[in-house]
This record gives C-alpha cells, structure tokens and sequence, in this order.
C-alpha cells in the first residue's frame, strides 16, 4: 500500500492502465510454456514442449460428417445457448467414459464445462479466498498453477516420487501448515500420467492419500485428462471411485478426441455439484451446445474405443523414441519412463540451468519447457519437460539429438571455466513475455 491507501501495483509503467488493473492480476504472468511457442513453433525447430495431442491420428471425415449431421438433424438446438450444467445426453455418455477407471456417477452430478481447464478455475473460484493454500505435487501443471495464482492462492508442494505423491509428505506438510494457522482448502492431484512428471499414483497409495486428505478434512480435486492413454497397464481406478464424497472429478475429451472442442467435464460431490452449475452459469451462461452435441453424436456413432486405441499405439512408439534416444545422447541425466501420457521429466545435474540454457536449445532448433514452470516457489531449475505427443519418432530423436549438443556444450563450457570464477551465464532469455500457448 502506498500512503493515500491505493494499492500499489507491479507491472508495465509503459501501460497506461496499470494502476487500475485489480489487485489479483499481478499473478497473470506470461508462463514459460506460453512464451516458448512463439520461437518454438518455427518449423524448423524441434518443439518437445507443448502438449498438443496428435489430432491427425483421428479421421477428419468421420468429425465433418458429425459435424454435419448434428446442423441438418438438430440444429436449432445446436445453434441455440444450452443448460449451464451441459446437455443430458453427453453427461450420460460422460459416465460411461468415467465406468473406464472404475467411476459410478449419476448423471445429475456431471457439469459440462469448456475444457476441464475451465472447471478447474471454476473450482478454484468456488474455494479459494486470498492466502488459502491449496496442496500440489512436486511439480505440478503449469495451467493450474497459473489459475491458482490468479485467485491469490498459496500453493505448497508435496513431495512426489516414481509412485506419485508421497503419502508421508503430504501428513508432514499438512502438519506443518497447520501448525502456522493456514487454511489449506484441497489437494489438487493428476494421479494418472502426470502433467509434466509422467508418473502414476500407485494403487497401494490411493487409499491412503484419500485417507489423509479426509481425516483432515481436505477436498481432492483430482484431474484426470490422461488416464485411458496407457501404454500397457490400465492406470489404477480413480480417486473418485474410492472416495466419492472427498473427491472432485475433472475429465476432459481434449486427450481423447480432440482439444478444439473444449469440452471437459466435472464430476462433483452432490453438494457442491449445486454451486458449481451457478457458477458455471455466471461465467459462460452454458457450454457451447454444438461442441457437445458433436461430441455427443461421435460417441454415439464412432468406436471410441479404439480411436482412444490408436492414440495410445501413437504415444507409445513417441514415447520409446524419446526413451531410447535419451539412453543413447544423454546418459549423464535422469529421466522418468512414463506408462502413460504425453511428458517426460528430465533431471540434469545441479551445474545446468534449463532456463538459462533454453536461448541455446533455440539456436541448436530444439525447445523444451523449462522444469521452474512447473512450481509456484521457484524451483525446477535443474529440470525440464520434453513432450513426445506430437513430433514424430523421427522428429524426437533430432530433437534429443540436438539437445544432448546443447547440454554437452554447457557442460564442457562449465569444465573450461571451473574454479576460475570467471564463467557468467547469460541472463533469462526474456522469451517469457513473448505470446503462444500453456499447454
Ligand atoms: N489438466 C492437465 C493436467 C492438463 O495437462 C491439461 C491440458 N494440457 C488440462 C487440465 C486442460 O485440458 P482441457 O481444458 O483441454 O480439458
């Protein structure tokens, strides 16, 4: 606050709003995720960073004829604004998706949301007060964290390991919240295929994270958009089928149709399912009636089985290129070997910097997204996240190759100049602010 009671703001002088903008808005940083598009979506670079899923792999023809037979048959209805809570049929549709991972819902406590992006911020309005804490993994989606921040939330992370969530720290740091006054309103978990650490909760810990967050009368949001893309093994059952009381459900079609819909979904205890629609209202009045209603014919008509199939042979042969060309060009660092999903979570040794290095990465045509993305306190430096989605396995293994150039010139630079104190790394690369995407 400055002396006359006007709040101070950080931001850009050049602005000449700046001083009006609300207060929750300093959190509305660009991400790196975002500002690395900009460079990284040149064709000649190698991108490893953004998570668009690989939408060729679906038949565009099969989409167009959805498309069209909603319009022809329904399109009044289509064309028209819709129910806040989402259209009946699709929400019926949803729960059977959901009996996939072990999920028995009712149809009245789906919401259809724009994107399950959208029913997180919805959550995060529904609970958070300025100062609440809300318990993540350690590291966690950047998109949420952005979300978090922009309702003034205090975000802790929880120690994770290859099994996901570490049941010890989360009971350690509840304690340790607790025992300072704060009020921790959930835990916000992607068990399955993490984005961006590509590990799984193991079923032996799922009951007793429910157990915990329970006793201390914490809610689990926990967000689920990877959960059928396994490469072998099916994921253990959800949260949500253990707990369904405790547990908020998020799912989406964007991983297993296609993101340009925006339809996501959440499943919400019955008593707060009521505050959700209202608040869903409030925001967007109702989802976009089309959006669902294609959906809705696709599932109706389509095997979505096995397009859900298809995608799964994709990633997984992506996921072995990047494995194995990690093994071949960059021995020296550790990476986790994900069973699902779209991410891989790179280690380097503590001498590297992937911010810092990213400018070079760039210049070699290769762009990751850099591991302090992925926490609200600064860490990840001596982490990154390569995405094997959507370049092909050819593309991958250029891309790892182009990597190791980088990471292996860093650390020979860092060998000529060790103990001589005269090494300066360049400054950020400034890429944060430039515009793209936050997958
Ligand atoms: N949660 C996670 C963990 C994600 O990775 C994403 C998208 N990358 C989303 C939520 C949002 O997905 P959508 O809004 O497309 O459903």
């Amino acid at each position: 606050m400055t002396t006359d009671g006007v709040p101070q703001r950080t931001g850009n002088n050049l602005d000449p709003w700046y001083a009006n903008y609300a207060e929750r808005t300093a959190g509305l940083a660009a991400s790196e995720v975002r500002a690395l598009f900009a460079v990284a979506s040149r064709p000649e670079v190698v991108s490893l960073a953004g998570g668009m899923p690989f939408v060729s792999a679906l038949s565009h023809d099969l989409i167009s004829s959805s498309m069209e037979k909603v319009i022809r048959e329904q399109g009044a209805t289509a064309l028209q604004y819709g129910s806040g809570q989402g259209i009946p049929q699709l929400r019926e549709q949803t729960l059977e998706v959901m009996s996939l991972e072990g999920i028995h819902g009712t149809v009245d406590n789906v919401v259809t949301a724009t994107g399950s992006q959208q029913a997180l911020d919805l959550v995060t309005k529904l609970f958070i007060d300025p100062g609440d804490v809300i318990l993540a993994e350690s590291p966690s989606y950047v998109g949420a964290l952005g979300i978090f921040r922009s309702y003034q939330a205090n975000v802790a992370h929880v120690a994770t390991d290859e099994n996901g969530l570490i049941p010890e720290a989360l009971r350690q740091t509840i304690a340790a919240l607790r025992a300072q006054g704060r009020r921790i309103k959930f835990l916000y978990t992607i068990p399955n295929f993490h984005n961006p650490a590509g590990v799984t909760l193991s079923a032996e810990r799922r009951p007793e994270i429910l157990e915990i967050c329970r006793s201390n009368e914490i809610l689990v949001l926990e967000d689920n958009p990877y959960g059928l893309l396994h490469f072998d093994e099916p994921a253990p059952n959800a949260l949500r089928s253990l707990d369904p009381e405790g547990v908020i459900y998020l799912g989406t079609f964007s991983k297993t149709l296609a993101p340009g819909f925006r339809v996501g979904w959440a499943l919400a205890p019955h008593a707060i399912r009521e505050k959700l629609i209202l608040a869903a209202e409030s925001a967007i009045l109702s989802p976009s009636s089309f959006s669902q209603m294609v959906v809705s014919e696709y599932l109706a008509t389509a095997d979505w089985r096995a397009q859900i199939d298809t995608f799964r042979g994709v990633y997984r042969e992506r996921k072995e290129a990047m494995i194995e060309a990690l093994g071949e060009h960059l021995p020296q660092l550790d990476w986790t070997n994900p069973n699902g999903g779209f991410y891989v979570w790179v280690t380097m040794p503590d001498v590297l910097d992937s911010k810092q290095m990213l400018p070079r990465a760039v210049k070699e045509l290769v762009a990751y997204t850099p591991g302090t993305a992925f926490f609200a306190d600064g860490r990840g430096r001596h982490a990154m996240r390569l995405s094997f989605c959507y370049p092909t396995p050819e593309a991958i293994r250029l891309g790892v190759r182009r990597l190791a150039t980088v990471v292996n010139g860093e650390l020979d630079l860092l060998d000529t100049f060790a103990g001589t104190g005269t090494l300066q790394l360049p400054e950020s690369s400034g890429y944060d602010t430039a515009p793209s995407d936050l997958k």
